[in-house]
């Protein structure tokens, strides 16, 4: 007992101090190049790890070189934003946790200009005086959906607040019961009614709502009737919601604006992939729908953003209302969402060019050859007795959209010989950090998601975790 004291008071004795650290070669080399700081935080966090192993019965290697490799490896990790780009293997296309819609590069490149310089943000360039924010992007959002006006807030729930405040504030909103989601990260469409200031005005029930419901309930203090896109779930069975169409009627014979939030918000005819079910913008506008509200980061494939289409004199109305100051957007996610929307111009392009439409709309057969490159890689790079497998599979949009909707793919699964979950960590602490699915004992990796770009990477830092 008391020879084991006496190794570990040896072992602490040895360890150098801060100021010793600082003071000897690299620490100067440090300090020349990262802020102090990040320095004496680097130095510190390895002695404390290094002392919690010693106390704990650990023999750690005290070594000059090993010591001064992991404060240089925790100095540069203190600098390091934590916000960073990683490598999706879920499968799960527009995944809310790993930031949705990667973008295009044409947003990218617009994105960066618009960053470097300045810009007519807010300047008429025709007329040499002020300008408004959305001016910019309206032509777009009106060619594509066909709406009269639009704006732009900063998300969509933003879009949802800011239309019902305007439009319905002390006034009652008429929503079916089948469509009150709860949308994650507990944003609950009734909660951000009650805080519009709108009254909620629920009619039907949780499966079948009729037209007559809504018809029923309108009023003197009826301000909107509202539809709300299921999003993340399906009700099936014995079923009814009311045609956007009928909606629309409805509010036209009463004199009662009609909206619906859309959530996800489809500019492109996914039907012709196979993928049914997602109404486009501009069917539900021409369908009769007098203002909707979609999300840039969803179906769209563009940066996160709140976009509101629709009739002339209601987004006016919406555009006067002091929440529209509160949630507008910055100059870089208008930058990147009209580049977006310009893709759409042309349908092939968009499809090729925005990576949300590429993933949703890429054959199996094409997933499968990146399979099989993810497959040959990882055989080549890890060790020979290690269970690797290409499977089929099923990917997700994820998002809240297209819920039910399942895309085949291929992925290559791996059966780790330690615990599954512990490599399962590894692989989501790593740099880049990998997150994968699991299923049976084995860790999916789903080629859907996974870039070209991305295989060298991904089958270095596997070749690193599982060797
Ligand atoms: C996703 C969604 C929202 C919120 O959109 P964000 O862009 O995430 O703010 C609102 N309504 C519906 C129906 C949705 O699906």
């Amino acid at each position: 007992m008391g020879a084991k004291n006496e190794k570990v008071r040896k072992l602490l004795r040895n360890l150098p101090s801060v100021d010793e650290i600082l003071k000897g070669r690299s620490g100067e080399e440090w300090l020349s190049r990262f802020p102090r700081i990040a320095v004496t935080e680097g130095i510190r966090s390895v002695l404390d790890s290094k002392r919690q192993q010693i106390l704990g019965g650990e023999e750690p290697d005290l070594s000059e070189n090993t010591l001064m490799a992991e404060i240089e490896e925790a100095i540069t990790d203190f600098v390091s934003p934590k916000l960073r780009p990683l490598i999706n293997a879920t499968g799960i296309i527009i995944h809310t946790n790993l930031g949705r819609a990667p973008l295009s590069e044409r947003a990218i490149q617009s994105m960066t200009g618009i960053a470097r310089d300045y810009s007519n943000l807010e300047y008429n360039l025709t007329e040499g005086r002020r300008g408004k924010r959305y001016e910019n992007i309206r032509w777009i959002i009106t060619e594509l959906t066909g709406a009269e006006d639009a704006l732009v807030v900063n998300n969509n729930a933003g879009a949802v607040l800011l239309c019902l405040a305007a439009l319905s504030s002390g006034r009652e909103a008429i929503v079916s019961r089948g469509e009150l989601v709860e949308i994650g990260g507990s944003f609950r469409i009734p909660d951000v009614m009650a805080r519009s200031g709108a009254l909620l005005r629920e009619v039907g029930t949780t499966n079948k709502t009729h037209l007559r419901d809504y018809a029923d309930a309108i009023s003197e203090e009826t301000g909107l009737l509202l539809k709300v896109h299921q999003s993340n779930f399906r009700i099936i069975g014995f079923t009814g919601d009311v045609p956007i169409g009928d909606l629309a009627r409805l509010g036209r014979e009463r004199g009662i604006p009609v909206m619906f939030d859309l959530g996800s918000g489809c500019l492109f005819p996914l039907e012709k992939y196979g993928i049914r079910g997602e109404p486009l913008v501009k069917d539900v506008l021409e369908d009769g729908a007098d203002i909707v509200t979609f999300s840039g980061d969803k179906l769209l494939g563009g940066p996160q953003a709140g976009i509101i289409a629709g009739r002339k004199t209601l987004i006016e109305e919406v555009g006067r209302h002091p929440l529209t100051r509160a949630l507008r957007p910055d100059k870089i996610t208008l930058a990147a969402l009209e580049a977006t929307l310009i893709e759409y111009l042309d349908q092939e392009r968009a499809r090729e060019n925005i990576p949300v439409l590429r993933m949703l709309t890429e054959a199996p057969e094409s997933v499968k050859k990146r399979a099989r490159r993810i497959y040959r890689e990882l055989r080549k790079g890890l060790p020979a007795g290690l269970d690797i497998r290409m499977e089929e599979d099923f990917s997700q949009a994820g998002g809240g959209s297209l819920p039910g909707i399942n895309l085949p793919t291929f992925v290559v699964s791996l059966r780790p010989e330690n615990s599954l979950f512990s490599m399962e960590e590894r692989l989501r602490r790593s740099s880049p950090p990998v997150i994968c699915r699991i299923r049976d004992d084995r860790i999916i990796l789903d080629a859907r998601t996974i870039g070209d770009g991305d295989i060298k990477t991904l089958s270095e830092v596997l070749k690193e975790v599982f060797s």
